[in-house]
């Protein structure tokens, strides 16, 4: 397998416009999934039209960021506002794509496996935002994915990709790892590929653990604590980069929910069934795992030595 590793920033480059059309593409599934009507969830072949005036979205007003800009935020035919998530989803697409050829090496499994995950995550961050939802149609797809993206390890453990790097060398670099940095590994020793069986257990316990978190809750306050999105995302999460890391998402998630709800608690603006958008702390809580779980972890256990 060959890949042209041309220098990082001239790949962001030419990756970028790809990463501004898939946002343009992940604000169309933010608006349609959520939608009552399964006839309106169609995201492939009706047009978008204004939600205000019904006015078909002309292509020209329909370029990444630019039409946002020109048409400064407002609907062309009748002046409605277009929200600001519309350039900020598509300018996210766009980093993600050019920002993934520095931290994972450009055509490799694992670059494929970080910018799937890095768009699901920025989709279902903005349904559960707006709508406190968490569409199955893409979670249920994404589980199968994680468990996938194991297969090839499992015929070819050693398989090596060549890459050219700067100055025009030939360079080998694992298939299925991270070259860069031991990021999706959550193995303290040795950074190794997510396993079938870490992948596995992750989707199963992802699923199951706050399952019985949410049993207990709801024997003790006769109400649901999660809501059933958060379980699929936390599975297809432990899909995607094992269990070690699954827990470690769960973690920061919680943390982060914490740090969010308590002066919202304190002032008095929300009450204990005030609900919080799960799936917005679990995207947010995956960055640093993923890039730094093995350091996070390799400092926790420092503080109890
Ligand atoms: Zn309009």
């Amino acid at each position: 397998m060959h890949f042209l590793d041309l220098p990082p920033w001239l790949l962001s480059l030419l990756l970028a416009p790809f990463g501004l059309v898939l946002g343009s593409f992940g604000n169309v599934l933010i608006h349609r999934l959520p939608l009552e009507d399964p006839a309106d969830r169609n995201v492939a072949t009706k047009p978008s039209h204004c939600p205000r005036c019904k006015a078909r979205i002309r292509w020209y007003h329909n370029v990444p960021l630019l039409s946002w800009l020109v048409l400064r935020g407002k609907c062309a035919d009748c002046g409605a506002p277009i929200s600001f998530r519309y350039p900020l989803v598509e300018l996210l697409g766009g980093l993600i794509l050019a920002g993934s050829v520095w931290v994972f090496p450009f055509g490799t499994l694992i670059w494929f496996k970080g910018v799937i995950c890095a768009l699901a995550l920025l989709v279902l961050f903005f349904t559960d935002f707006t709508e406190f939802m968490l569409p199955d149609v893409l979670q249920f797809p994404l589980m199968a994915l994680g468990l996938l993206f194991t297969v090839p390890q499992i015929f070819w453990p050693e398989h090596l990709t060549t890459v050219v790097g700067h100055g025009w060398n030939l360079l080998r670099v694992e298939t299925f790892l991270n070259g860069l940095q031991a990021a999706p590994a959550w193995i303290p020793a040795g950074h190794l590929p997510v396993t079938w069986k870490e992948s596995l257990i992750g989707l199963v316990a992802g699923y199951g653990l706050p399952w019985l978190v949410n049993l207990l809750y709801k024997l003790i306050r006769k109400t649901d604590g999660l809501g059933m999105g958060d379980f699929k995302m936390l599975a297809w999460l432990g899909a995607f980069w094992g269990w070690g890391a699954m827990l470690g998402i769960l973690f920061a998630a919680s943390l982060l929910a914490v740090v969010f709800a308590l002066p919202l608690l304190i002032s008095g603006r929300a009450k204990g069934q005030t609900m919080l958008p799960l799936g917005c702390f679990l995207a947010l809580g995956t960055l640093p795992v993923v890039f730094y779980g093995p350091a996070l972890w390799a400092g926790y256990q420092a503080l109890f030595r």
